[in-house]
């Protein structure tokens, strides 16, 4: 695997994979890497000859200082995890060359991105669209693969590659979790040991909405709103910040009686102060 610390040399090396007449898969991260993003590398490596990654954390998706500072950084661990997987090359790049001095371009998709968990997050899917198309010019790879946990980022992604023309296929990828359940994310290690065992309510309450969507149970939005506030504020300290049900090809909001594809995307947010961690989990039903 070859690490390369700078753009031009990230370059070269998957032009030499063009030149061989291979095709390229692009796996974009913040490190702290764990089995969500493997999985990840594994579909790209059954679909594309190479595969090259990226560790980037990104300042512009990050509202808060203290979210960014505390983000986990694990580099080596990182690297091994890659080389293991049969990663070809992985750019990890500074802040600087990602937005050079005087940087004043921006990608934003206007309608996706300032609403649901954008609303929540002001700004961060704009970091998230002008981070990857910057990736996604630098690599040039055939396929993208993003994970369907961050469904929401996954449909700004999609509708940037389709708006702007990018010539590289966006490939979404199911969510991998832990064995109660929980999604697997970076962010999960900022946990406190009672927090990551009420961490389980996401899962348990998107299982229980497919129950009692399924059965016939629950049949309007609002109702299966309210059993989602109740489960998180009856069994857990958390605070549910979204559950938020869409049309999952249009992503038109859902109220009333929901007879069709459902996906729903919530949050949920633990702890206080510099402490709070915001986790996110979806899933798509159909009644
Ligand atoms: P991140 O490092 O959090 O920016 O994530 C990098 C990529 O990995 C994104 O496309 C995520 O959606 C994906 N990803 C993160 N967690 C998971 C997971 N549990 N299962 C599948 N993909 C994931």
């Amino acid at each position: 695997m070859r690490l390369c610390r700078s753009i031009s040399d990230f370059r070269a090396e998957i032009a030499s994979f063009r030149e061989a007449g291979q095709s390229v898969g692009l796996v974009t991260t913040m490190g702290a890497l764990h089995a969500g993003h493997m999985a990840l590398v594994t579909r790209a490596r059954a679909e594309c000859d190479r595969v090259v990654t990226t560790i980037f954390v990104n300042p512009t998706q990050f509202g808060q200082a203290a979210d960014l500072d505390n983000y986990p950084r694990t580099e080596e661990a990182d690297l091994a995890l890659f080389a293991s997987g049969g990663v070809d090359a992985v750019l990890i790049p500074t802040v600087e060359q990602m937005y050079p001095p005087g940087d004043e371009t921006i990608v934003e998709t206007t309608g996706l991105a300032n609403v649901l968990h954008g609303q929540v997050r002001p700004g961060h899917f704009r970091g998230v669209a002008t981070v990857v198309t910057k990736l996604f010019n630098i690599a040039g790879a055939d396929r993208a693969y993003f994970g369907e946990k961050d469904y929401q980022q996954l449909a700004v992604i999609r509708r940037m590659a389709r708006d702007l023309h990018v010539p590289t296929a966006v490939v979404g990828v199911p969510t991998v979790r832990e064995d109660d359940g929980l999604a697997m994310s970076s962010r999960n290690v900022r946990l406190s040991p009672e927090h990551r065992k009420e961490a389980r309510i996401l899962y348990r309450v998107l299982t229980e909405a497919e129950e009692a969507l399924t059965s016939g149970r629950i049949t309007v939005a609002g109702d299966l709103a309210a059993m989602a506030g109740d489960m998180v504020h009856g069994e857990t300290s958390g605070r549910l910040r979204a559950f938020d049900m869409v049309d999952p090809a249009t992503f038109i909001p859902i109220t009333g009686r929901i007879i069709g594809p459902v996906a729903i995307m919530m949050s949920v947010e633990f702890g206080s102060g510099d402490d709070t961690v915001l986790l996110i989990d979806q899933k798509e039903i159909t009644p």
